[in-house]
């Protein structure tokens, strides 16, 4: 039943995935799709490099390195939004990227009334993503659009080496905690939007 006045429970997802793998992409399909809000921690501090504030100036070489900037500044981040913005379900897209900021997100939540319904893996082979990455960087060039500038092969090789350091421990965390739902993400854009779409609705039935 879906009337007027049925109460929908609001869901709080994380995507997870390799640098490519689409979560922003996805992300933005989510918020069109179920009206949800995307928090991602990389467009914060893209926005706070481009604005030129303090702490965007000091992220700036780290982000173009391909790593990964401390985790007292995204927690900062992520728990500003949290306090300042309704709850509408949100979508954690490159957030949590350590252990440490799976913790945090964890306690954030709890102080905050709300629950982690979800988390997704868009798996991806690690080819593709490399020919996502450069083949994104050189239509922007051919677009004469501002290409990232971490999205070259070098820095590329850092996010990977990072990913699979850091982040993907997570994927067992939250496995731990039966959360963890995995997708592949090699099909098509609107595939995957399908099938995300179908997650989301299924936790807030
Ligand atoms: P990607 O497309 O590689 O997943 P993002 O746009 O999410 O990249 O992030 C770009 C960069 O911003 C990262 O390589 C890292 O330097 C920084 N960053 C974003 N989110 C985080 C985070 N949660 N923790 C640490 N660094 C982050």
């Amino acid at each position: 039943m879906d009337g007027a006045n049925t109460p929908v429970k609001t869901v709080n997802v994380i995507l997870l995935g390799p640098p490519g793998a689409g979560k922003g992409t996805q992300a933005e399909k989510l918020v069109e799709s179920q009206g949800m809000v995307q928090l991602s921690t990389g467009d914060m501090l893209r926005e706070a490099k481009a604005s030129g504030t303090e702490m965007g100036n000091r992220v700036a070489d780290v982000m173009a390195r391909g790593e990964l900037v401390t985790d007292e500044i995204v927690i900062g981040l992520i728990e500003e939004k949290l306090t300042s913005t309704d709850a509408k379900g949100f979508i954690f897209d490159g957030f949590p990227r350590t252990l440490a900021q799976a913790d945090a997100l964890g306690e954030l939540l709890e102080k905050t009334g709300q629950s982690l319904d979800a988390v997704i893996e868009l798996e991806v082979d690690d080819a593709i993503l490399v020919d996502r990455i450069v083949g994104r960087a050189e239509q922007a060039r051919a677009a004469g659009k501002p290409v990232r500038a971490d999205d070259n092969a070098e820095s590329l090789k850092l996010r990977l080496m990072e990913y699979y350091k850091k982040t993907a421990p997570l994927l067992g965390y939250y496995h731990a905690k039966g959360a963890l739902q995995s997708v592949n993400a090699m099909g098509s854009i609107e595939e995957i939007a399908a099938q995300l779409a179908d997650i989301t609705k299924s936790l807030a039935a």
